[in-house]
């Protein structure tokens, strides 16, 4: 039998409103022990807002949080921060300039003996691999290790919660991935509950077990990473989660047809517009070879980049015989292939990569 899921945050139906402004819409999420749980959306969707009100930074106007399964804040009540617990990391660091790294870490464990402090202090560093730097300033460290040494000052004093906004995005590219793979093996490794706020699709994919995106202070949809990337519940998350090409069409005869083929219309209705969103990884570039069949067509080179790990190809695609203009779509094919421009190759579509929403669910 599975073990009952231990959940350690909850945020239950909160709204929250900047005068007429209305910041969080309705939102309501659980993480629990050991579990990573990214707040992910655009600017001004409600992030760091639902994130304070988490931490009692914020005070609560309606709805419920629970810490631990104790209602800590429900509108007639509001714990303080300092009485719920939890580790706060944000992006700006925000060590103490005149302490010391040790001194740093040891600032949240004052009710503690100093031979228990002293040993808190060591394990966290330890924990965050900065052990040989307690007696250093912040003015002597990089970015990312006055990261890691606010890492280490919130999960000393071992909080169930770990709270972090943007902890990352101060960092310059290569720190920033280097740093976040050891926030997570770290976060893993003290299996607190984590919700962290990041912008940045690829980082809540990176860092989370389920990921919350948001928009306009509502809760889009939450759900693993894989679930949000191959089974995107609007537009809006599909083209949030990562590139697609946007193509227009409209249900007919139960499905609807694009230049690459017949697609499943889900239900919609018979000359519903729908806009179709296929990921540029869907498009499956072959040499040429005779006709094309029902769900390929021929597309020519315009440009092929190699971005590292992957290549994007820009396609002028047109449908064998079809009198419509071509489309331009970009096709991202792993490794190190590079056709000429020019070039004509065959297009297949995946269509476990091309999703169909009304058109109305337009961003
Ligand atoms: P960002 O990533 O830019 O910080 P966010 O998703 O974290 O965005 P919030 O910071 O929660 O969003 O802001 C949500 C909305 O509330 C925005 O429109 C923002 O301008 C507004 N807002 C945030 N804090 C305040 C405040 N103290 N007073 C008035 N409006 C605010």
């Amino acid at each position: 039998m599975n073990q009952p899921i231990k959940e350690v945050l909850a945020l239950k139906d909160v709204h929250h409103w900047y005068g007429d402004l209305q910041a969080v819409d309705g939102l309501s999420l659980s993480v629990a022990a050991g579990e990573v749980v990214c707040l992910l959306g655009p600017s001004g969707c409600g992030k760091t807002t639902a994130l304070r009100i988490a931490a009692g930074l914020e005070r609560l106007q309606q709805g419920e949080v629970r810490l631990n399964g104790k209602v800590v804040a429900d509108g007639t009540r509001d714990l303080p921060p300092e009485d719920r617990n939890v580790g706060l990391v944000f992006q700006d660091y925000a060590l103490f300039p005149h302490l010391d790294v040790a001194a740093n870490v040891a600032f949240g464990l004052s009710r503690m003996s100093a031979s228990e402090r002293k040993e808190r202090v060591e394990s966290a560093l330890a924990l965050v691999g900065m052990a040989g730097q307690a007696s250093a300033y912040p003015h002597q460290l990089s970015g990312g290790q006055q990261q890691r040494v606010a890492l280490a000052r919130a999960l000393a004093p071992r909080p169930p919660i770990m709270l972090l906004d943007e902890p990352f995005s101060g960092l310059d590219t290569r720190l920033r991935g280097q740093v976040r793979d050891e926030a997570l093996h770290v976060l893993k490794e003290v299996g607190a509950a984590t919700l962290l706020v990041t912008h940045d699709p690829e980082e809540a994919m990176f860092m989370a077990d389920r990921i919350a995106v948001m928009n306009g202070g509502r809760l889009m949809q939450l759900g693993t990473p894989a679930e949000l990337y191959f089974h995107p519940a609007s537009a809006f998350v599909a083209s949030f989660l990562g590139d697609t090409n946007r193509l227009e069409g409209e249900v007919s005869g139960g499905s609807v047809p694009t230049p690459l083929g017949e697609l499943e219309a889900g239900g919609l209705e018979e000359g519903a517009p729908v806009e179709i969103l296929i990921r540029p990884e869907a498009l499956q570039l072959m040499a040429e070879q005779g006709e094309a069949d029902e769900g390929s067509g021929f597309a020519e080179v315009q440009a092929a980049r190699l971005l590292g790990r992957s290549s994007l190809i820009h396609l002028s695609f047109a449908k064998a015989g079809a009198q419509e203009p071509p489309l331009h779509l970009h096709a991202r094919v792993p490794g190190r292939f590079l056709p000429q421009e020019g070039e004509r190759l065959k297009v297949q579509l995946d269509r476990s990569q091309a999703f169909v929403f009304p058109a109305s669910t337009a961003r």
